[in-house]
């Protein structure tokens, strides 16, 4: 009998992650954590973006290098299943790099310029005068990632909304060029915490900045991330009232406590004054490795096996090599560049 449940067609996600570092504590709630549960009922990619983790790091390639087998052990310990999931790597596959080059003719440098998310980056990165043409030029690349696997759900944190802005103005710029549909516009998906700041609450949590609580973080690490966390500058005794709001403590419980209506009784005695900081940091911590432990533990099992993590990768690449080239022959027809190929 005919099932129509079985023609339904999974929507497509690509998401991904640079290969500059050990996955932490923010990719965990703004993305991972999705990407696990979307895995079930999606077509999933998910990209191990070394050439993009390259842009600021040309000349310490190592740096790259050394990160991917670590990322992807930081997927599999966190329950990212190959078996459901795609998991490839970015260099792997030159339609990605074929992609950027011809969408690089539709899109100006100011409008480079102007994206928000590259504009503080490269402020934070100190590059002064020397902006790696590679660098200004990420978004770009974004956008082939997203568009060769017709992706249309891009689970991410905050910061990457203007990407997906770019990568949209992009597939209707070839949309336009190819006076057909041969692109598809994405939507973000972000998770209920979009930002996670970094323990001193002033910036983003990010590998590049060494701000970050690892998924591989020993206990010693947790807890003294925990002990040095900003909480209330201005709570000095327990019995004062204190301050929630920019308090990385209750920012951090709302975002990993499992118990939300514990969290809000906390909360309540916490402004109205009886309730210490060491107390609510001891309850953080031991939330903090509730969770991390046993991720670290899987996660060291799957670095033990570095064979099985390459082939995970070659698996997912092969795979994902086919699909990009589809998108590639069109974008190419669309510029009329198929004399030979295609
Ligand atoms: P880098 O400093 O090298 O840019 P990163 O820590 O910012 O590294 P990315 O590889 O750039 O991590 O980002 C991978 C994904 O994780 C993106 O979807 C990004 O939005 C999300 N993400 C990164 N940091 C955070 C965070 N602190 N809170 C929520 N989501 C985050
Ligand atoms: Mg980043």
């Amino acid at each position: 009998m005919h099932n129509p449940r079985k023609t339904l067609k999974k929507e497509k996600i690509l998401t991904g992650d640079r290969a500059t570092g050990q996955l932490h504590l923010g990719h965990y709630v703004g993305s991972l954590l999705q990407r696990v549960k979307l895995q079930h009922d999606h077509e999933q990619t998910i990209l191990v973006a070394d050439l993009q983790g390259l842009t600021d790091n040309g000349f310490n390639p190592h740096k790259v290098s050394s990160s991917i087998l670590n990322v992807v052990a930081d997927y599999l310990a966190v329950g990212i299943d190959p078996q459901k999931t795609t998991i490839c790597l970015q260099s792997a596959i030159p339609a990605l790099s074929e992609l950027t080059m011809y969408y690089s003719n539709l899109v100006s440098v100011a409008r480079l310029q102007r994206n928000p998310t590259v504009k503080s980056e490269i402020s934070a990165k100190s590059f002064g005068s020397s902006i790696p043409a590679g660098f200004l030029t990420y978004p770009i690349s974004q956008a082939a990632d997203i568009t060769a696997f017709r992706a249309t759900l891009i689970p991410v944190g905050e910061d990457q909304l203007p990407m997906i802005e770019q990568t949209n103005e992009i597939v209707r710029k070839l949309n336009h060029i190819a006076q057909d549909d041969i692109l598809v516009e994405c939507r973000p998906l972000l998770s209920k915490v979009p930002r996670l700041p970094s323990s001193d609450g002033k910036n983003k949590m990010s590998k590049s900045m060494g701000n970050s609580i690892l998924l591989s973080a020993s206990e010693k690490d947790i807890s003294k991330a925990v002990r040095s966390m900003y909480t209330d500058p201005n709570h000095l005794r327990i019995e004062d009232p204190g301050q929630i709001s920019g308090n990385v403590v209750f920012t951090y419980l709302d975002a990993f406590h499992p118990d939300s209506v514990y969290v809000d009784e906390l909360k309540g005695r916490y402004q109205n004054g009886g309730l210490g900081d060491i107390t609510i940091k001891k309850i953080l911590e031991e939330c903090l490795q509730d969770i991390l432990n046993p991720i670290r533990e899987r996660r060291k099992i799957f670095m033990s096996d570095k064979a099985q993590l390459i082939d995970v990768l070659r698996v997912g690449s092969q795979k994902s090599q086919e699909e990009s080239s589809q998108v590639l022959n069109n974008v190419k027809c669309a510029f009329g560049l198929n004399l030979i190929s295609g």
